[in-house]
């Protein structure tokens, strides 16, 4: 048990992390998004921590399934819509609201015996370009959905931002009067923005606000600290330290043997690799901490253990706990350090990791 790297998952981070969405959004609803596993935290972890959200936003509808058979009651939003008949039938079954993003969509809703009227939302591309209908043809497909039974007139309008890490890029204040624009924009429900969206235009907080990466703690923004936007870290993984070792001057450590020690240095060797999700690419010098000393990765990353220079943490000892990120060691530094986004970090921590949970006073 205490041999594997932890997760550590603290419920009080992700209570004021979403408080702090409520305030830079008062007047909208929150949809908390826990796709991807909670973005690695875990689903039903991510949906406990941020029971207060008014409804949880996933990609996938075996993702929706699973927060209702876990007793979940509140609204529950599927990003990517459906794909079959089958799932359209669940869907529907299950109270979850498919966003309708192609006509395929119509098609299967139009021939669709469901029990009681779906509530749908009509994406929306105003420039990202994935997916979504063309604003041109959003007033024809609105209309036509509120005149089906299986929909019962309950459509909203979502769209999604592009560029909206980047608070001087001019997309993002285009594409939100591109969709407040619409006709079928009056008069219902709508979503635009992402944590981006939250924290930087009021243009995209409406009915709704989608957050997903501020609510685990991680600023939105290239450029600003987590710290600086008032978020706080939800997850700090940590892994022992296994063996300390002295090595000569000129040793080369590790797989192709990239790091020559410089002078007889003591390096530590710590229980995580990538096969726990800590990215193979992280480069020499990526901030680990052990005790109150930050230590530089050395060498490459194997699938179970890292490399580090211990030379300026000379008192630590084999199992102590080493921070690989969290408190202490801003995710997005290893991001940047591993030529990543800190979304792939958090997404990729393996299950073979103990996740713990807890709340900080
Ligand atoms: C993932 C996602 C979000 C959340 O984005 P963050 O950048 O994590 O806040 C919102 N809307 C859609 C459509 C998404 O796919």
């Amino acid at each position: 048990m205490a041999f594997a790297p932890r997760a550590l998952i603290d419920h009080a981070a992700f209570r004021h992390n979403l408080h702090c969405v409520r305030r830079a959004a008062p007047h909208s609803r929150v949809w908390a998004v826990i796709k991807a596993n909670g973005y690695g935290h875990g689903l039903l972890r991510a949906a406990k921590g941020l029971e207060a959200a008014d409804g949880f936003a996933v990609a996938r509808p075996d993702e929706g399934m699973a927060l209702r058979e876990a007793g979940v009651d509140k609204p529950i939003l599927l990003l990517e819509g459906v794909l079959r008949g089958e799932e359209l039938a669940l869907a529907s079954a299950a109270r979850l609201q498919p966003v309708v993003h192609q006509r395929r969509h119509l098609d299967l809703l139009q021939g669709a015996a469901t029990a009681t009227p779906l509530t749908v939302w009509v994406k929306v591309d105003t420039g990202m370009h994935r997916l979504g209908f063309p604003p041109k043809e959003v007033d024809e497909v609105v209309h036509r959905l509120e005149s089906m039974p299986s929909v019962g007139g309950k459509v909203g309008l979502i769209t999604h931002l592009a560029n909206a890490d980047d608070r001087s890029d001019p997309l993002t204040l285009h594409q939100c009067e591109m969709v407040r624009g619409l006709p079928a924009a009056s008069g219902r429900p709508l979503s635009i923005g992402n944590s981006g969206g939250v924290l930087g235009w009021p243009e995209a907080q409406g009915d709704w606000v989608r957050p997903g990466i501020m609510l685990y703690g991680v600023s939105p923004f290239t450029g600003t600290s987590a710290e600086q936007e008032g978020l706080r870290p939800v997850m700090t993984l940590q892994a022992p330290l296994i063996a300390v070792r002295r090595l000569e001057a000129g040793d080369a450590v590790g797989y192709g043997g990239s790091y020559r020690c410089p002078e007889a240095m003591p390096v530590g060797v710590i229980g995580i690799g990538y096969g726990d999700g800590y990215p193979r690419h992280a480069a020499e010098g990526t901030p680990v901490r052990i005790g109150d000393r930050e230590v530089p990765l050395i060498g490459r990353v194997s699938m179970d253990m890292i490399t580090v220079d211990l030379r300026r943490a000379p008192k630590v000892s084999v199992g102590d706990w080493a921070t690989l990120w969290g408190e202490g060691v801003p995710v997005e530094h290893v991001a940047a350090r591993a030529g990543t986004i800190a979304y792939e970090l958090l997404c990729n921590v393996a299950e073979r990791v103990d996740f713990l949970e807890y709340a900080t006073p």
